[in-house]
């Protein structure tokens, strides 16, 4: 069974969220990470996961939604830290790839609070990062923060040897099933034990569902894919993504 490493489930009913597992379950996705952007998504992040046994939530801030932050907003942030399911904090860290985003001196700030915090309770990080991966990398590292996913890698392979060599996993978006193979390097310098795969939910659905909204049932033709670029079965690399959720998070899994 596959894990989905990144989706956003918060803006789904109940009604829709049920069927969206049930169909994710019967194409062979037992396990999702459900990431928060901001206090109130994170929030219902959490209280969806206390009804499904098998979504994990994730807290945090995203470099789009640094703006709106109230003063000590981390005091908020903190309790929801707090909640049984949260397994990481994010998703965070730093967009610089279009001027319309909030500016860099925006983000940095709420990017290291949250990376002090991560280091504080010893909690993964799951990081958003466009435009900026050097940066990312020399701030975790800064902030003596090792447990650390890149979700949707897209960045150079340069900074992707340093941000293996220092521990770091990487999830691989549908982004890899488009047209020319896009992320075919990043795949293949990638080793299994530090890879993931992730359909980023409701965003980026892979070919052959490209321009319907993701959900987690279209996971398993990219694991396929990217199984395929490693050269081992689909089964193998569900495998060793099995393990590396337990490794980089702490929880087990069947
Ligand atoms: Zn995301």
């Amino acid at each position: 069974m596959w894990i989905d490493a990144h989706a956003h489930l918060y803006d789904f009913d109940d009604a829709y969220l049920n069927a969206l597992i049930d169909r994710a379950r019967k194409a062979g996705v037992s396990t999702i990470i459900n990431s928060g952007t901001n206090l109130s998504t994170s929030a219902r992040v959490c209280a969806q996961c206390e009804r499904h046994e098998n979504l994990h939530a994730t807290a945090g801030i995203s470099p789009f939604d640094v703006e709106a932050l109230e003063e000590r907003w981390w005091d908020d942030m903190e309790r929801l830290l707090d909640h049984p399911k949260i397994i990481a904090i994010g998703e965070t860290g730093l967009d610089d790839s279009n001027p319309a985003y909030p500016s860099a001196t925006a983000q940095i700030p709420v990017f290291e609070r949250l990376l002090a915090i991560a280091h504080d309770r010893d909690l993964p990080i799951v990081i958003h990062s466009r435009g900026a991966e050097r940066r990312v990398v020399e701030l975790c590292r800064s902030h003596g923060v090792s447990k650390v996913l890149l979700h949707c890698y897209t960045g150079s392979v340069d900074i992707l040897n340093e941000a293996l060599d220092s521990g770091y996993y990487v999830s691989i978006s549908g982004i890899a099933t488009f047209k020319k193979g896009p992320l075919d390097e990043i795949i293949a310098h990638t080793p299994s034990n530090r890879l993931f795969v992730e359909t980023d939910t409701p965003y980026l659905a892979p070919v052959p569902h490209r321009g319907k909204p993701n959900e987690p049932a279209f996971l398993p033709p990219l694991g396929a894919y990217v199984a395929h670029r490693k050269g081992i079965s689909p089964q193998r690399l569900a495998d060793a993504i099995r393990r590396n959720f337990s490794a980089l998070f702490g929880v087990s899994q069947l």
